[in-house]
């Protein structure tokens, strides 16, 4: 069986930062990419906000700066999926999907978190016929057709916006009667001129014959005012949160109450000696990638510490 002194989980800012910062600190590491490779960073477009960076830089590009970096100075980064881990004694063995073992003296979590869905039939009857949670992913194929996305954040103007580049309208479906995004985004968004923002607005469903032709909608839904309407589209975006990447540590890290990792106050200690979370995967409060960066470092700092203490 393999033996490696840091197994990192996830390949996103946290986990290439961990990735720099132990191999610089010679600890043997190993760092599994997982399902998506270089995280959420990946699906977005340009990062206006990480430091660094004056005219901005490509999310993919950014990335992949990030890995070429880890590999220069000695990380271990391969793909594959970690699929199941035995945390219940040190040394902790984690399995890959190819069915290889790894044992491993610390583990640095840093899985991040996936788009959620509204839980609708439709999205799955639609997957990959009109559905998506990636815009910058799928938005290509909605040039000139007219799309909707669901949600209020930041990612849901940030992908209205850049899809309103790409389609004739976009509409955007917001349950309350405002929008939770920064002062910033808004004012992108009410700036352009195909972008119609349905406040008070919620999603019953999807129709269409061979692929995504409209959605059933219902305004002040559960009022006295409630009112069922129908919006003609072609693609339907979910941009609503997050979900973290916890389901393969089966019950085994102590969790929140919406499945993110709970760490120490001031370290990134997990409920587990010899186990550290970094990133979204451990953080429903900021979720920015230069915060998952510099959790990954820290979380890199407590796993060598741990090490030197054995
Ligand atoms: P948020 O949690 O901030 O927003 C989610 C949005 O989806 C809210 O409007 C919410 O509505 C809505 N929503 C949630 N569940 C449902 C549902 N079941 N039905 C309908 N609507 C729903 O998530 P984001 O992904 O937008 O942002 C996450 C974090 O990342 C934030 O901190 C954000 O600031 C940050 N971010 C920053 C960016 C940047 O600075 N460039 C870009 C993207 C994200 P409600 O308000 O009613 O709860």
């Amino acid at each position: 069986m393999e033996k490696v002194q840091c197994l990192i989980i996830g390949s996103g800012p946290a986990g290439y930062s961990a990735a720099i910062y132990t191999s610089r600190a010679n600890v043997k590491n190993l760092l599994i990419e997982g399902l998506q490779p270089g995280g959420q960073l990946t699906q977005t477009t340009t990062i206006e906000n990480y430091a660094g960076f004056p005219d901005g830089i490509d999310g993919q590009q950014l990335m992949a700066q990030m890995r070429q970096q880890a590999i220069n100075v000695g990380a271990d980064v391969r793909s594959g999926l970690i699929t199941a881990i035995d945390l219940c004694h040190r040394p902790f063995v984690a399995t890959t999907d190819s069915g290889e073992q790894i044992q491993a003296e610390t583990v640095i979590v840093a899985t991040g978190a996936s788009a959620k869905y509204l839980g609708l039939d439709d999205e799955k009857k639609y997957a990959g016929m009109g559905v998506s949670a990636c815009a910058t992913c799928d938005g290509f194929f909605y040039r000139r057709r007219v799309v909707a996305v669901v949600g209020g954040g930041d990612t849901a103007c940030e992908e209205a916006h850049y899809l309103s580049n790409l389609a004739s309208k976009v509409y955007m479906i917001v349950r309350k009667d405002y929008l939770r995004a920064s002062a910033a985004m808004q004012k992108r968004v009410m700036e352009k001129e195909n972008i119609e923002i349905l406040f008070n607005t919620n999603t019953l469903g999807l129709y269409g014959q061979d692929g995504v032709e409209g959605a059933h909608l219902v305004r002040f839904k559960g009022t006295d005012k409630e009112e069922p309407f129908d919006i003609a589209i072609d693609g339907f975006f979910l941009a609503i949160g997050h979900k973290p990447n916890t389901d393969f540590l089966a019950g085994q890290l102590a969790l929140d109450d919406n499945g993110y990792i709970i760490t120490d106050a001031v370290s990134t200690r997990t409920s587990v000696d010899g186990v550290f979370a970094a990133g979204d995967v451990a953080d429903p409060r900021y979720r920015q990638a230069i915060v998952a960066a510099g959790s990954g470092c820290r979380a890199a700092l407590d796993a060598e510490k741990f090490l030197a203490a054995q």
